[in-house]
């Protein structure tokens, strides 16, 4: 099977083509799958099946003479044939050494493991992403409701828009800009009322002479023990309760200044706060304190697309608290 999917791949098929003849011999991914291309292209092109071994991105070779090292496994193609496989499909293993995993681990390296929903967050470019819901009424009475995504001019639409995210209904699109603007003076208005005359408080944690105390007594008992006035089996017991207390009292410090700005966060707000110094992040986060979601209702029966912005259209729905 693999000889022939790789007859099939040197003589330029199409990676379908060649994916359909693994589903087609009966054979099973190692997890018990079908097919599909990734998997497909990382066995085609990977340097085993020519007796050479590649580690990060480079090929291993002898010392003295610089050839590639070969296995004493069975291969199934020439380093020739091999050669010309990955230079239909470089994104596994390549000569010139950048493949997925060494950009993965090169990134990783630069930049360190991320956060991908906080960063999602951050370099989010529309306002109402996920905040916006689908408000098409299906045949049943039930309203789809799915979130919406933003999304660049395509087509025929020159601007960006909000698009029901739900592939199977997809029914309701409107103008991304139009939108955040109605919903943004709404809220503006609303967080304005509630809390322009609010004024930050800059409180003190309650428990910081507690937690010092708690930190006296752990260097005390640490020194008792190395002074040997108490025995491993106390200095241990006293250890793991003082540790204990520590850990509580730090989060308990840790939670009460995070509530502290939270609250802070939108404390004298005025839509100049909004306008210059809220990015998109906090204008989101201010956005979710007023609003659950905001439903956007398809256009009614009979009206035309280009007809105006209709902001009656928009549903906005408060948070239970507000
Ligand atoms: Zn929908």
């Amino acid at each position: 099977m693999l000889r022939t999917a790789i007859e099939l791949a040197l003589k330029g098929k199409q990676w379908a083509t060649i994916v359909k003849h693994f589903d087609e011999s009966g054979h099973l991914t190692v997890r018990g799958n079908k097919w599909s291309t990734t998997p497909v292209q990382y066995m085609l092109t990977n340097p085993a099946l020519c007796g050479y071994r590649m580690i990060n991105g480079e090929l291993v070779r002898d010392p003295k003479t610089g050839k590639p090292l070969v296995g004493q496994w069975e291969t199934v193609c020439t380093p020739e044939e091999w050669r010309r496989l990955i230079a239909r499909c470089t994104v596994w293993f390549n000569l010139d050494g950048d493949t997925a995993s060494t950009r993965y681990r090169e990134k990783v390296k630069r930049e360190g493991k991320k956060d991908y929903r906080g960063i999602a967050e951050a370099t989010r470019r529309f306002l109402l992403t996920n905040i916006a819901r689908c408000g098409y009424v299906r045949e049943d009475g039930t309203m789809c409701l799915a979130k919406m995504k933003g999304m660049g001019p395509t087509g025929t639409n020159k601007q960006d828009r909000y698009r029901c995210g739900d592939p199977r209904c997809n029914k309701v699109s409107r103008r991304a800009d139009l939108v955040d603007d109605a919903i943004k003076r709404m809220v503006v208005k609303v967080l304005e009322e509630q809390y322009s005359d609010l004024v930050p408080q800059e409180q003190p944690w309650y428990g910081e002479e507690t937690l010092n105390a708690l930190l006296a007594q752990r260097q005390e008992i640490k020194d008792s023990y190395k002074a040997r006035l108490i025995t491993l089996a106390d200095y241990l017991e006293f250890k793991d309760e003082n540790d204990a207390q520590v850990a509580t009292s730090q989060k308990d410090r840790d939670d009460f200044y995070a509530e502290q700005a939270a609250k802070n966060f939108l404390a004298g707000f005025s839509v100049e706060r909004w306008e210059n110094e809220f990015d998109m992040r906090q204008r989101r986060r201010a956005i979710a304190i007023v609003l659950q979601a905001v439903i956007i209702h398809p256009l009614p029966q009979g009206r035309s697309r280009s007809s105006r912005f209709d902001v009656d259209l928009l549903e906005p729905v408060p948070r239970k608290s507000c």
